[in-house]
């Protein structure tokens, strides 16, 4: 099977030891596209008896894999990277299709995703411990890293082609197995994926591909088959992952939702930051968990850079991700869309100051599409609700602080602790910043604070549950066991 660029697309399949299968509970949801209003595909979700195939066929799978010398294990990884590279385009349209951001963003993503795949490749030196002689009296030690059997990673809608490749190379690389459960909104992309996976030459049951929501999700983190899970999606289900699976004593990561701020001190270079900042909060349609939507600004430089921020919203164009002119385009699904012009609404019973309202955008040809264009609210307060709570959409709101020091105290007050930005020209604010931000990812003139794979990604406070994060080195540790030999040779 391989699909092509056109929908509509026939029924998503699992992919399990090897071979495409129909998800067999009575349950499913059409995928829509998000600027056209067409179904496009239907996903149907995986019964307990599917869980359970690809659970059993990944721990069959996994006996002989684990053992297989490193340099073998990654051969498939090599494969797959020129396969994905080879189809980017492809991907992307798929993409665009059935999430709604643009094209240009949408490759962005799969070439993010492919830098995971490249990391992995690395595992033969990645995935070495240590050794030392004479750690005591005639007694060498060596310590090793050993795979442990069957992962699951839950992935979110925002970035389906990427999101999945934080951790699938990274897993079997190891020598584990690996089941993906993919957002149920947007899961075409992640079934031609598995058709390059299928390609790509992994032996049946390494890696597999299950569709479902929460049910599925649930059979997952209660497998006893399932050794650990990672999980990137919206904060409150992050909760209840991670106590999920930790009660069922698994290995597990839960990366949630944002609340990201942009510092801009008064000695930035404003006319870049404030092209920065609008691409921060309104690239993906705002629906990216390193949106920057909360800006705060020296008030020296408020009045300026509002209008600066204004001009380059203005500039955006709103539209169907395919069509090139698009700078921002449509929104996951009609219902996303409402809660977003809630939000806005909420910040003008607030207070808060719009603008640029957004509400009426019209994209000609699309008028069933899920638009909005981009919303910029003035006069922000911390304690406003959109000032506080995650939007995911086009939104963004300024707000004015007397110096840094009141605008690291706006930043460390958020509940949320995945980015957060500076522009600025000075070092001491860049390491005052550096020093008493409370976020995972943090960029010095640079809009989206975003790691490369061989970085960790990871949020804090509410942004993330449990220790090690996604991509690189943390992987490594997530996916394996260490064992140490102590070993004495007495001559005889
Ligand atoms: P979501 O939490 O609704 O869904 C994520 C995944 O969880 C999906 O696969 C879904 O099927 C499953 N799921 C949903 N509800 C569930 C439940 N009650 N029990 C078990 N499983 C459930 O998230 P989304 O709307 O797909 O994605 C957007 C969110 O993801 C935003 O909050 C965004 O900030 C966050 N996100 C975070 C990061 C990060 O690195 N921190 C990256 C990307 C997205």
């Amino acid at each position: 099977m391989a699909l092509s660029t056109t929908p509509p697309w026939d029924d998503v399949q699992n992919y399990i030891d090897g071979e495409w299968r129909t998800p067999t509970s009575n349950e499913g949801q059409a995928v829509i596209n998000p600027a056209t209003g067409d179904e496009i595909s239907y996903v149907g979700f995986s019964s307990n008896e599917d869980i359970d195939a690809a659970v059993q066929a990944g721990q069959e799978a996994f006996e002989e894999w684990s053992t297989r010398a490193v340099e073998e294990r990654i051969q498939p990884l090599f494969e797959l990277k020129q396969l994905l590279e080879d189809h980017q385009d492809e991907l992307a349209e798929i993409l665009v299709q059935e999430h709604g951001k643009t094209f240009d963003e949408a490759k962005g993503e799969l070439r993010r995703g492919i830098e995971n795949v490249e990391v992995a490749c690395g595992i033969p030196s990645m995935m070495q411990a240590g050794h030392l002689p004479n750690a005591a009296p005639d007694i060498d030690e060596t310590a090793v890293r050993k795979p442990l059997g069957v992962f699951t990673a839950i992935t979110p809608f925002n970035f389906p082609g990427m999101i999945p490749l934080w951790f699938l190379p990274y897993a079997v690389a190891t020598g584990n197995a690996f089941i993906l459960k993919p957002s149920e909104q947007d899961p075409v992309v992640a079934q031609r994926i598995f058709e390059l996976i299928d390609e790509a030459g992994f032996p049946d049951g390494i890696v597999q591909l299950v569709h479902g929501s929460v049910d599925t999700v649930n059979t997952l983190l209660d497998h006893e088959g399932i050794e650990g899970a990672s999980f990137v999606g919206s904060t409150p289900v992050a909760k209840i992952i991670y106590e999920r699976a930790a009660a069922n004593g698994k290995r597990v990561q839960a990366q949630g939702g944002a609340k990201n701020h942009i510092i801009v001190s008064e000695t930035a270079d404003l006319e870049f930051a404030a092209k920065k900042t609008v691409s921060s909060a309104c690239a993906c349609g705002g629906e990216r968990c390193l949106a920057n939507d909360v800006v705060v600004v020296e008030e020296g430089v408020y009045d300026e850079f509002v209008d600066l921020v204004l001009e380059q919203a203005e500039s955006q164009t709103v539209g169907y991700g395919l069509d090139d002119k698009t700078d921002i385009g449509a929104l996951i699904t009609s219902e996303h869309e409402e809660t977003v012009r809630g939000m806005i609404a909420t910040g003008i019973d607030e207070g808060a100051d719009l603008l640029l309202d957004g509400r009426e955008v019209e994209v000609n040809g699309y008028e069933d599409g899920n638009f909005l264009g981009p919303t910029v609210f003035g006069n922000l307060d911390p304690e406003m609700t959109i000032a506080r709570e995650e939007i995911f959409g086009p939104v963004l709101g300024l707000m004015s602080v007397e110096n840094i020091d009141e605008a690291i105290n706006v930043l460390n007050r958020s509940d949320f602790g995945n980015a957060a930005s500076l522009f600025t020209s000075s070092g001491a604010d860049a390491r005052k910043v550096r020093h008493q931000a409370d976020v995972g990812n943090l960029g010095v003139n640079a809009g989206t604070a975003a790691p490369m794979a061989f970085f960790h990604f990871g949020g804090w406070k509410d942004s993330f549950f449990g220790d090690l994060h996604a991509q690189g080195q943390d992987m490594i540790h997530f996916y394996t066991d260490e064992q140490v030999y102590i070993e004495r040779w007495p001559d005889s």
